[in-house]
């Protein structure tokens, strides 16, 4: 039986495009084969793994950072190789990693933002919250990114868990985050910013608010704002009443008291104010006398539920105009096709049955291709929601491989894999690579209070650790 995948002679081959918490989750669940042997290579675009949890999560949040040793002991495993800055589809393509692999699943999450489609979207000062959540925690193609904080008024549009991490970075006071791994040059520019009031901005009603508990009580807890919110639009509407009636959930009902709580608090005297707004949309943004925005038109809506059983916002004739010299749009995340693997530009995904991807015309299912986490089901979840996500597809490759459909690499040997990416990206970060910068990041940050200072270009990476 030595054509056999998956034993010592012929051990399964699966490379992971991405190396955020899913791409990791999906190497944990292949090493757990008792009767199979796993050989994993994990391809990331930048030197530097973990996606979202280094470039994503909130520098308040460090604690939520601390699940990276997990990630750290499965890199350990023998059979786990890493190639960071290696580029899908430019330093290797899809031809080339069939050639090595029996399998290869795709974890890239979802990178770049939606838009609102509303007019003066695109005027100066206007801006994707992803982008500035990448800049603040000094991803480097965003780290160059310029925003204009001299402005005293803000609106974040949206109030899901990234409108509040961008709220509550605005509203934080420098002492607050001179203890973060915030990069520099943003702690910098946050030190010299003139914000006051900033808005969070719901289209529909305190019950549907997609923030979760924690998040909104952390906002209540900040030292330099207070958090209001108006008691009118804190206040559930008939329709949400009915609704909760038939549908009770306990978790929206503490989160509706928080907020009720908020409002009738009417809380002042800090420097700064988070004025978190519900049931307004934003219609346009309006530009200043240097071409700039400097507000905001809002319609007011009321809700209803839909044909489909959803509240939904429907907007009223009421309009309001509120100042605003920086936007940022927080509506949420959408993927980004990737060279040769089937896409769905409408749903911003890959299309896939449970992780099994498919091609994009007719539905028929691609040999041998896979995907989790984000870039399979959406922006959706915490962290740990990509665990479950990520062990239904590795079920389903096991799956497929006991059934002998998968790809057939004419050179499988793992050296080979090595040699091709030397060839095309002789400054390829292996994982002792990272471990060095992480050990650098961390030794910079001694003396400070700061966990660690980031390296935020390539170049001062590649120079860290001797290449020229
Ligand atoms: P999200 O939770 O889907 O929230 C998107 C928000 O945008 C919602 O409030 C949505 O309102 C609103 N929205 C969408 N289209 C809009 C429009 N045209 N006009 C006005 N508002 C609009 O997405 P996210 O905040 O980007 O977060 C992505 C995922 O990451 C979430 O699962 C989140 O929980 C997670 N995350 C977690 C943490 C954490 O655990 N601390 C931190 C960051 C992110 P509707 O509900 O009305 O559509």
């Amino acid at each position: 039986m030595e054509d056999t995948i998956g034993t010592e002679a012929n051990p399964l081959r699966v490379a992971i495009i991405g190396s955020g918490p899913t791409g990791f989750f999906a190497a944990e669940h292949l090493f757990k084969q008792k009767n199979i042997i796993v050989e994993v290579d994990m391809y990331e675009r930048l030197p530097t793994p973990f996606g979202l949890v280094r470039g994503g999560v909130a520098p308040d949040h460090q604690k939520i950072k601390s699940v990276t040793k997990a990630y750290d002991r499965i890199a350990t495993n023998p059979r786990f190789c890493y190639y960071g800055f290696v580029e899908f589809g430019t330093d290797v393509t899809l031809e080339d990693l069939k050639k090595h692999y029996h399998q290869i699943v795709y974890t890239v999450g979802a990178q770049v933002d939606r838009s609102m489609g509303i007019r003066g979207e695109k005027l100066d000062r206007s801006h994707a919250a992803t982008e500035f959540v990448a800049w603040y925690n000094g991803h480097p193609d965003y780290r160059d990114r310029e925003f204009d904080l001299s402005q005293e008024s803000v609106a974040v549009v949206g109030v899901g868990n990234v409108a509040v991490d961008v709220c509550r970075i605005l509203c934080r006071s420098i002492a607050e985050l001179e203890c973060t791994d915030i990069a520099d040059y943003a702690l910098d520019a946050l030190r010299n910013s003139k914000i006051k009031t900033v808005y969070m901005l719901g289209r529909r009603g305190p019950a549907q608010a997609a923030f979760t508990n924690p998040e909104i009580k952390e906002l209540g807890e900040m030292e330099v704002a207070d958090i209001n919110i108006r008691e009118d639009e804190a206040e559930l509407c008939k329709v949400t009443q009915a609704f909760l009636i038939d549908n009770p959930d306990k978790s929206t009902d503490r989160k509706v008291e928080i907020l009720q709580r908020y409002a009738r608090e009417k809380r002042s005297g800090k420097a700064k104010r988070l004025i978190v707004r519900f049931c307004v949309s934003p219609i346009e943004l309006i530009p200043d006398d240097d071409g700039g925005v400097g507000k905001v038109k809002l319609v007011h809506n009321e809700l209803h539920l839909n044909e489909r059983g959803a509240i939904r916002p429907r907007a009223t004739g009421k309009h309001e105009v509120i100042d605003a010299g920086l936007v940022f749009r927080s509506v949420g995340y959408k993927g980004v096709a990737l060279p040769e693997v089937p896409f769905r530009e409408d749903w911003g995904i890959i299309p896939n049955d449970k992780g099994r991807v498919l091609d994009a015309v007719n539905g028929d299912r691609v040999k041998g291709q896979y995907c989790a986490g984000w870039i399979k089901r959406g922006p959706t979840g915490v962290i740990g929601t990509n665990k479950p996500d990520a062990l239904e597809t590795v079920k389903l490759m096991l799956e497929d491989l006991e059934r002998g459909v998968h790809l057939d690499p004419s050179d499988p040997e793992p050296e080979h894999a090595k040699t091709l990416v030397r060839e095309r990206q002789i400054n390829y970060v292996s994982y002792d690579d990272w471990k060095t910068l992480d050990a650098m990041e961390i030794e910079k940050a001694k003396g400070t209070e700061r966990p660690r200072l980031k390296f935020t270009t390539v170049e001062e990476m590649q120079v860290a650790l001797g290449r020229s």
